[in-house]
């Protein structure tokens, strides 16, 4: 049986659809039970009906008319109890229904199981036997994994609208691909693959007579790629920082450095041509860089095969090698996309970047974000060679693709696309305005940054300054931990940019979710484990050429604020603060002019919040991290789908916590602000300037919305409204709740997907 069961699984997996899925789970359980009939029927939940969806055994004419009422029949029974229901004669039951349509009076045998997710019964599977038997154990636990397995693919297929279309017959079903959500908005657009150049492996040996006349061959190809890639370089400055800038000067080191073009000449007077030889040395590299396991140099992997094709397609063409015609609204689709691909379609055209391989933190979904170009990345299923042309839709916010959509589907984006058009222009209105309620109490908004490229954003004139910039960045993309002085050149850049406005910085928070790819720290239970302050207080040496590098890239500047993650005793900023003191007594005796910086701690477990006393005696501000506060509180992880509708943190125990942290804060004069998304979202916001909190801390693109609200709500209203939130017991209580005041305000067009 286990066996069978593998097999329908995976079967019902790879089908394309969710009706491919009903016709194999009817076919194969009624074969694996020696059943007479196995139907699927689906809830209908606009109707109020339970859809025949699929049968093998009683009519096929029946499917999709069929449809019982609520409460009506066998079936009816088994969904309100959400249980089984396993008769030997159905028909003696008082719940029998009879269906002509469906031919089923000559069966009597009856089992039939809900189809369940998330407590929600979402159709029955049922079997049906034309003897009066009783299904024995075993059969009902195979129908029971059948079904959970059903509903994965039912849920997916209620998302994507399929599930609407089937119940609607005539209908094309609506499909979309899902990926990684890596930058936000929606383009409409139309594909564009970008594929390598040319099939290096393809190329052949050859053996080669005139060596002079094959190196200057391949001189020449390099040097047109070299000017290939300056024209490029031209064309993207003014939208990409002196990081994504440097990533050009790379490209031609490499090309102008020895190894490549070297080992390529000596190949070629070893005897092979060009374009062998050339791949050889492609190969070579590739290869050495592939086993480093470092995210970093597998990035640099797609550069350096990028590189051997563009040698090789002016090798083979001359100078003839064209680029591709890009349409005016081209979504750039692709299994691995380079970024060089990227530069190359002119900003203008450029609508979505979609891609197989990588993810959110891909050197091109950092491009796109710094471009402002919705993304989705590791969208694994998505057969690329046919997208070319097709019409697109990239959704960035919840990572889906959807491919040549319906004009249901397209009106819906286009509301969208509109939307966040409107709503753009509306909050450009509010550049350069104060943060400030009506009555006149300022909330500072600052900005959560982690990447250089993100620092020459426009929108960062907005922002009070920086109230969170993640370390952990510079040190993720590298193969070893970045010295002090790398350290402190990044640190001082980011000071200078927002010199004088404050910049906190967060000290190394690793682990959990975002591990170092050459420090490996195996943990079954990662989040609870060797995380942030933690990691960094066993290893004092990692955590003092941080704080030197912090302390010295202040100077001059004198607006740095440090930030401690994952504090969960007070012992542990003791021993930080006597760190930071020993690094400042030691840079002051070498003859470095710093300074002590404010030292905060960042309140995100439940620990701290019951020791809101102790730890702000010892630190001079608090900010609270909300998104692993929530994590936390509700032992919800926040990478987990399964429970993703778990996470809340408009929660009332979220809530509460923060307004414990507050009320601690403000007893002992303490400053507090909050960084998680909660203080990004338009709701949050709401209700955190009701608490009294002292600054705000989201990305940029959020800065204006948030604006917008603060400068919309009293501060008695949002007292208010507090009051009434802090009553709610349940998170969906507060959504309501603070969602109608938004509505009466006339800003119900911030809340809804920018939720
Ligand atoms: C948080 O936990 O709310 C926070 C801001 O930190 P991070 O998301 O980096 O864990
Ligand atoms: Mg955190």
């Amino acid at each position: 049986m286990l066996d069978i069961l593998h097999r329908i699984v995976s079967e019902v997996n790879s089908a394309p659809d969710l009706g491919g899925a009903l016709a194999v789970i009817v076919r194969q359980v009624k074969q694996a039970i020696g059943a007479d009939v196995c139907s699927v029927y689906l809830t209908d939940f606009n109707k109020r009906e339970h859809v025949l969806q699929a049968t093998d055994g009683l009519n096929p004419e029946a499917v999709g008319k069929v449809r019982l009422p609520y409460h009506r029949g066998l079936i009816g029974l088994v969904c309100e109890r959400a249980e089984s229901v396993n008769l030997a004669n159905a028909q003696e039951h008082a719940c029998y229904l009879r269906v002509v349509e469906t031919g089923e009076e000559r069966f009597l045998g009856f089992l039939g199981v809900p189809i369940i997710q998330n407590r929600k019964t979402l159709g029955v599977l049922v079997v049906r036997e034309k003897e009066a038997r009783v299904f024995d154990d075993n059969e009902v636990a195979f129908l029971f994994t059948l079904a959970a397995q059903l509903a994965g693919a039912i849920v997916h297929a209620q998302a994507s609208g399929e599930l609407a279309t089937l119940f609607d017959k005539g209908m094309r079903p609506t499909r979309f691909f899902q990926g990684r959500p890596s930058a936000s908005g929606v383009a409409l657009g139309v594909g564009i693959v970008v594929y390598p150049p040319a099939d290096l492996n393809a190329v052949p040996d050859r053996a080669v007579t005139d060596v002079a006349a094959e190196e200057g061959a391949f001189r020449r190809a390099v040097a047109a790629v070299l000017e290939e890639l300056e024209r490029l370089r031209v064309r993207v400055a003014l939208n990409l920082s002196e990081e994504d800038r440097a990533l050009f000067d790379a490209w031609r080191l490499m090309l102008s450095g020895d190894s490549l073009v070297n080992s390529t000449i000596r190949r070629i007077h070893e005897g092979n041509w060009a374009p062998g030889a050339l791949r050889e040395t492609i190969r070579e590299h590739t290869r050495i860089f592939e086993a480093m396991e470092d995210p970093y140099f597998r990035e640099r992997v797609t550069d350096i095969r990028d590189l051997g094709l563009r040698i090789l397609r002016h090798l083979q063409h001359g100078q003839k090698a064209k680029p591709p015609e890009y349409p005016s609204r081209a979504i750039l689709v692709g299994e691995e996309i380079s970024a060089v691909q990227l530069a190359e379609v002119p900003r203008e055209r450029l609508a979505g970047v979609v891609s197989v391989s990588g993810s959110s933190s891909s050197h091109i979904a950092i491009l796109a974000r710094a471009l402002g170009v919705p993304a989705v990345m590791g969208v694994t299923d998505l057969p690329v060679n046919r997208m070319n042309g097709r019409d697109l839709i990239v959704d960035g916010y919840r990572g889906r693709l959807h491919v040549s959509p319906t004009p249901a589907v397209r009106a819906e984006y286009r509301r969208m696309e509109h939307h966040e058009q409107v709503l753009s222009r509306e909050l450009e209105a509010l550049k350069g305005l104060p943060s400030e309620t009506p009555d006149g109490f300022a909330l500072p908004l600052f900005v959560n940054t982690g990447l250089l490229s993100e620092l020459d954003l426009p929108l960062n004139r907005e922002a009070a300054g920086i109230g969170l910039y993640r370390t952990e960045i510079p040190f993720m993309v590298r193969n070893r931990f970045p010295s002090e002085t790398e350290q402190m050149a990044n640190y001082r850049q980011v000071l200078d940019t927002f010199a004088p406005r404050p910049v906190t910085i967060r000290t190394l928070d690793v682990g959990g979710d975002k591990p170092l790819p050459y420090f490996p720290v195996e943990e079954i239970n990662a989040f609870l484990g060797w995380r942030g302050i933690r990691l960094t207080l066993d290893h004092p040496e990692i955590f003092l050429t941080q704080i030197r590098a912090l302390l010295r890239a202040a100077i001059g500047f004198n607006n740095l604020r440090i930030l401690l993650p994952m504090i969960s005793q007070v012992s542990e900023v003791d021993d930080t603060q006597l760190l930071i003191q020993r690094a400042h007594d030691e840079l002051r005796e070498e003859g470095h002019a710093v300074q002590m910086p404010p030292v905060g701690v960042m309140i995100e477990v439940p620990a701290a919040v019951y020791q809101i006393d102790a730890l702000a005696r010892r630190v001079a501000f608090l900010s609270i991290g909300t998104n692993d506060l929530t994590q936390y509180l509700l032992a919800v992880d926040r990478n987990n789908a399964h429970v993703a509708g778990l996470f809340d943190d408009l929660h009332p125990a979220v809530l509460r916590a923060i307004m414990q942290v507050v009320q601690g804060a403000k007893s002992l004069n303490r400053e507090v602000g909050i960084c998680g998304e909660l203080a990004g979202s338009p709701l949050g916001a709401l209700v955190l300037l009701g608490m009294g909190v002292d600054s705000l801390s989201m990305s940029a693109g959020s800065l204006l919305k948030i604006k917008r609200v603060i400068r919309s709500f009293n501060r008695s209203r949002a007292r208010d409204l507090l009051q009434a939130s802090l009553r709610c017991e349940t998170a969906e209580a507060v959504r309501r709740l603070l969602g109608g005041a938004m509505e009466d305000m006339g800003l119900g067009n911030l809340v809804g997907y920018t939720q």
